[in-house]
């Protein structure tokens, strides 16, 4: 309001002072009415649209009051009058919007102009003899010129453009589209040379002559470099990893015949670099004996685009052969561009350890067979050592018996029993070694594990008796079946039992023996076998179930390792304690059948 107030004041003053001059020097009314013009149009600059009509109609108001008949009066008396008055309004309605119109415009040019020199990109006008008209800020801090300086050179000479075609020929792309896009180099104040991507866009006048270029220009140096950089450096990844792999690529064209090989699968033919690769080459590399194998692959590699893996050997002048695997195919991505691409690698070491492995593998194959061969008879003898003895035993029984007078026919029937009990055991036993030489899988049939306890016990019942052993068995009812090979876990039970038996033989007093079946928590069923003999060694209950552990002089060791290996096929556990009466206790458990089933 202040600025308004003031600016009207002024021009009240402006207005007054023109025509107090001109009524002084007694101008006419045409000159008056030149000054109140210009007056007005210069005030017009300083506001608005209102404040130009209001100096306009004072400036008419002044000229008709002072310069036009009758003088010192609004009043009108010459239709001329009226109408120089009338022509001064207009005039100076046209000047001033005019001249604030060309303002606005400017103004606007000049807010466009600065967006420009706000820009990152470098952004140059050149006229059409390619003579800088308009240099931005951004151009200035790349380049090195002052605005000042580098309008009105010629840009290539003073940027010393680098064009990536002949630049007669870009000359001629340029005017034909109208627009150019692409790389240049250009040297800055400083000498150094950077790379720029380039858009230039071509102005015309209106009958299509060129007028000016727009040239805009992004510095992209650093991001060349950085690419150079990563690409050399993959190279080198390349070259390395070839190398480490032993690997070499080659390619082939077919149209053009030009053949390529990496670093590598020069390596590996053992040719020098500076020799130009060919098939003929590789063919003299080649092991005489797989030249046909060679030829076949090529003749097929030109006729299908199918993957080719071949190996064959490589026989060097010097004798030395290595082995090479090919795996290539032919590419017909572009018409007329058939190129035949593949790897090849030295496969020589991995030859020499598949060698190595495979003579290892059959020494192992025959350590194992030989020691297979030991433990199985351990176990033959062990195994069928002890119905052997129950026999001899029940025999002599038998003889006892018979010489009796009169014999007694009952027991002796009872020891014949027992006898061939024995005997079939034996051959049960000889027959499942044998089914296991075989490699036939045991018996697996659900049974109830207190079966196999009473028919264990017996067996040997007698055993026990003869050496003044007190059996119990304490079976718990309602046991879930097992899944199993009954005479394998008999076996165990027979093995636990005789161990018990042969410990107790050491202490004089009780001899309890006392086997029990019962659930445990996981509803897996455990048989136990406690005895009051003298326990074990706290040292050597790791080692128990160990072939060949004994600690008895005519022991083999075989036992327990042979029932912990029954136990385990049967996917049970087997463990040793020691009780807190004295004694040991051996158990084992085993999965209940459902459970197996299901886990199988
Ligand atoms: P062997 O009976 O031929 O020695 P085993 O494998 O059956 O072979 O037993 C290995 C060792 O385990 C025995 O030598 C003995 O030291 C120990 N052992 C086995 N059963 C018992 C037991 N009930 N009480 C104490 N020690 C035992």
């Amino acid at each position: 309001m202040g600025y308004l107030a003031t600016l009207w004041l002024g021009a009240c003053i402006a207005l007054g002072a023109v025509t107090a001059s001109c009524v002084i020097l007694e101008q006419e009314a045409s000159t008056a009415g030149f000054f109140l013009l210009v007056a007005v149009v210069l005030l017009s600059l300083l506001d608005s649209f209102i404040s130009s009509v209001i100096f306009s109609v004072v400036g008419a108001a002044l000229l008709n009051y002072f310069f036009t008949e009758p003088i010192n009066s609004f009043g009108i008396s010459n239709t001329a009058d009226l109408f120089s008055l009338v022509a001064f309004l207009v005039t100076s309605l046209a000047i001033t919007t005019l001249v604030r119109r060309i303002r606005r415009v400017e103004k606007t040019q000049r807010a466009q102009a600065q967006l420009l020199e706000l820009t990152h990109d470098i952004i140059i006008m050149r006229d059409k003899h390619d003579m800088i008209t308009y240099w931005n800020q951004a151009a200035e801090t790349l380049y090195g010129w002052k605005k000042e300086e580098a309008v009105g050179k010629f840009i290539d000479e003073l940027l010393n453009s680098v064009f990536p075609l002949p630049r007669e020929e870009l000359q001629r792309i340029f005017l034909r589209d109208g627009q150019w896009e692409g790389e240049l180099i250009h040297t800055r104040r400083d000498g150094t040379e950077i790379i720029v991507t380039s858009r230039w866009a071509l102005q015309r006048d209106g009958a299509g002559n060129p007028l000016a270029t727009l040239e805009t220009n992004n510095d992209i140096t650093r991001r060349r470099r950085a690419e150079d950089l990563l690409r050399k450096s993959e190279a080198q990844y390349f070259a390395e990893a070839q190398k480490l792999s032993r690997t070499g690529s080659f390619g082939r064209n077919f149209s053009s015949g030009e053949v390529f090989w990496s670093e590598q699968t020069f390596s590996i033919f053992e040719y020098d670099l500076e020799v130009a690769p060919t098939i003929e080459l590789v063919r003299q590399r080649v092991h005489p004996d797989d030249i046909p194998v060679f030829e076949e692959t090529l003749a097929k590699a030109s006729s299908s685009t199918a993957d080719f893996d071949i190996e064959h050997r490589l026989l060097f002048p010097d004798g030395r052969i290595k082995h090479v695997r090919v795996v290539a195919h032919a590419t017909n991505d572009q018409p007329n561009n058939k190129q035949f691409i593949g790897a090849v690698m030295d496969v020589t070491r991995a030859k020499q350890t598949e060698a190595q492995l495979r003579h290892a593998q059959s020494e192992v194959e025959r350590i194992s067979r030989v020691t297979a061969l030991g433990e199985l008879s351990a176990s033959i003898a062990h195994e069928v050592g002890q119905p052997l003895s129950a026999i001899v035993t029940n025999g002599e029984a038998c003889l006892h018996w018979l010489h009796r007078q009169p014999p007694d026919m009952e027991e002796i029937e009872g020891c014949v029993n027992q006898m061939t009990d024995q005997a079939n055991r034996a051959a049960e036993i000889v027959k499942r070694v044998r089914a296991l030489m075989k490699g036939a899988p045991p018996d697996r049939a659900p049974i109830a594990i207190n079966d196999v306890v009473e028919e264990a016990t017996a067996v040997i019942r007698r055993d026990i008796e003869r050496h003044g052993g007190l059996l119990t068995r304490r079976l718990a009812s309602g046991l879930p079946l097992i899944l199993g090979d009954r005479v394998q876990l008999q076996q165990v039970l027979v093995n636990l039992i005789i161990n018990a038996m042969q410990s107790m033989a050491s202490v004089s007093g009780r001899r309890e023996l006392t086997v029990q079946s019962r659930l445990d928590p996981e509803g897996n069923v455990v048989v136990a076998v406690k005895d009051s003999g003298p326990g074990i060694q706290e040292a050597n209950l790791q080692q128990l179930f160990e072939p060949f552990f004994t600690t008895r002089s005519a022991g083999m060791g075989m036992g327990l390792a042979i029932s912990s290996s029954i136990v385990e096929a049967h996917r049970g556990q087997i463990w040793a304690s020691n009780n807190r009466d004295g004694g040991a206790t051996f158990s084992f458990s085993l999965p209940p059948a459902i459970k197996q089933e299901v886990r199988e």
